[in-house]
């Protein structure tokens, strides 16, 4: 690979308190272009906004990256406040001084200029375009001073503007095709506030520029932006980098997903139970289409099929049904033993004492789960009544299992039936079941579904003889003798 082949893409987010799905979606195809082609993926913080950026909030950034596995090479964020690079700070507002460095260059060659023009004068324009039904537009009043003239503002406080060129722009958008601007469709923009602040347009066409970021994959919403990007780009002798506007991420009603909604932040799916795996083969499928109707790949088949070609220029709608199944689809994937890993945390948070049990124990309960649930928090549900003694019993279940008559007589058998099992394993119990329905003509379900209200309180959980095995036999008949109780207490009349 030549120099000019070298690969360097970055995403710059504003820590603001929270990661959006969007920027997840972002960082996902820069990171996969970058580690795709042994390039450097780059994370700088946009964090000139003082008052919302907060340290903390890059903390919020590191933490969802972390989370989806999307590791950088370059920025900040290793160690307390160590940065790794060669090409840093990558924070924006430790940049100041290169801003104003390049700032001045571009004066000094003739490409941006001072401008004095006070906010009450530019106000007033601005009112006199609205009253003239056109759009605001800088008159160019100070884009000629000459030095004198500048010299007799002495230190009045002043903007820096670019002088945007004479000519026509174009962007050979990787994503959006060719998008070709008559530069004059741009007024000299600002690119240094008064106050001294760098413009958005000036910071990060000077971070890319230094940076060296070969390919700019970023939001559409920046589409616009570009072009101005592009002559910032030109005018301070930069190369220019390869283009990539990415479609918004849309909400289930084909909006754009706001920031209000659940599942806008990308931790809130850590929250809901859902694997890392499965959200970042998710989102990347909202944007890149594998050229094949298949859909489920880990991270590394994606780094291995992966190229900016199959980009995909619409906007993906958020379908929470296919990341629940997809979702399920990686929980099965799962060796038992790193489903319980996962799910150790979840079930000691929620107050389950799972210390009395082994390691393999607890990867053969993981196991008997793995088909059925489909976010890690179900695992509480489905595996509580491993930890603790039975108090309720679901409603619902008990007016169908245990108040029509006989109820009582058939937990007995069910009772004596397990007394007599030896080998308590969930094929011999399933043995001793499937021969009681051959000999009494009752429904597998007659037998099945009672005995789980009472080995678990619930009607739903992993399969039964899987759990009475591992519930141990001493157990099982204890709560199959409660439950033999509860339905004489309760009596046995119809509901
Ligand atoms: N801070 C910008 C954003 O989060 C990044 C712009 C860019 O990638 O150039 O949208």
């Amino acid at each position: 690979m030549s120099n000019a082949d070298v690969v360097r893409v970055r995403i710059a987010p504003s820590p603001t308190g929270f990661f959006h799905i969007g920027n997840a979606k972002t960082a996902l195809i820069n990171w996969l272009y970058a580690r795709k082609t042994g390039g450097t993926f780059i994370l700088r913080l946009e964090d000139t906004d003082v008052e919302r950026s907060k340290e903390e909030y890059a903390g919020v950034v590191f933490e969802a990256l972390h989370w989806l596995g999307i590791d950088w090479d370059e920025g900040p964020g290793f160690g307390a406040r160590a940065e790794r690079g060669e090409y840093g700070p990558y924070r924006q507002s430790r940049r100041a001084e290169t801003y104003h460095r390049e700032a001045a260059r571009l004066i000094e060659e003739g490409k941006a200029y001072k401008c004095f023009c006070t906010k009450e004068e530019l106000e007033a324009a601005r009112e006199q375009a609205a009253r003239e039904k056109r759009p605001p537009r800088y008159s160019g009043k100070c884009r000629n001073l000459t030095s004198a003239e500048i010299a007799a503002r002495g230190d009045a406080p002043y903007a820096i503007r670019f002088k945007v060129p004479e000519g026509v722009t174009e962007i050979h958008d990787l994503v959006q095709g060719t998008v070709r601007t008559e530069n004059r469709e741009f007024d000299d923009f600002v690119i240094v506030k008064p106050n001294g602040d760098a413009i958005f347009h000036l910071a990060v066409v000077v971070d890319d520029g230094l940076m060296k970021i070969s390919h700019v994959i970023r939001g559409d919403d920046h589409l616009t932006n570009a072009t101005r990007h592009v002559m910032l780009f030109k005018a301070l002798g930069y190369p220019v980098p390869k283009f990539a506007h990415l479609p918004m991420v849309l909400d289930e009603h084909g909006k754009k997903y706001s920031k209000r909604l659940h599942g806008a932040n990308v931790l809130d799916w850590r929250e809901d139970g859902f694997l890392p795996e499965a959200l970042v083969n998710y989102l990347v499928l909202l944007g890149w289409t594998p050229g094949d109707n298949r859909e489920l790949f880990t991270r590394e088949e994606l780094i291995e099929l992966f190229s900016l070609e199959r980009l995909g220029q619409s906007a993906g709608k958020f379908d929470v049904k296919k990341l629940q199944w997809l979702n399920g689809q990686h929980l099965r994937r799962l060796s038992p033993e790193e489903l319980r890993d996962r799910v150790l945390p979840l079930l000691e948070k929620a107050g389950l004492n799972v210390s009395a049990k082994s390691p393999e124990w607890l990867a053969h309960m993981a196991a008997i789960c793995q088909e059925k649930i489909r976010t890690l928090n179900e695992i509480v549900d489905y595996t509580d009544f491993f930890f603790r003694d039975i108090e309720t019993y679901e409603e619902k279940a008990v007016r169908k299992q245990w108040k029509s008559p006989g109820a009582g007589d058939r937990m007995r058998r069910v009772r004596a039936l397990l007394d007599g099992t030896g080998a308590w394993t969930a094929e011999t119990l399933r043995g001793v079941y499937e021969k009681e329905v051959a000999a009494s003509g009752l429904s597998l379900g007659e037998l099945v579904h009672p005995t789980r209200l009472a080995l678990t309180g619930k009607s739903v959980g992993p399969g039964l003889f899987e759990l009475a095995e591992l519930l141990g036999k001493e157990t099982c008949l204890a709560r199959i003798d409660r439950a033999i109780q509860y339905i004489a207490k309760k009596g046995e009349v119809p509901a």
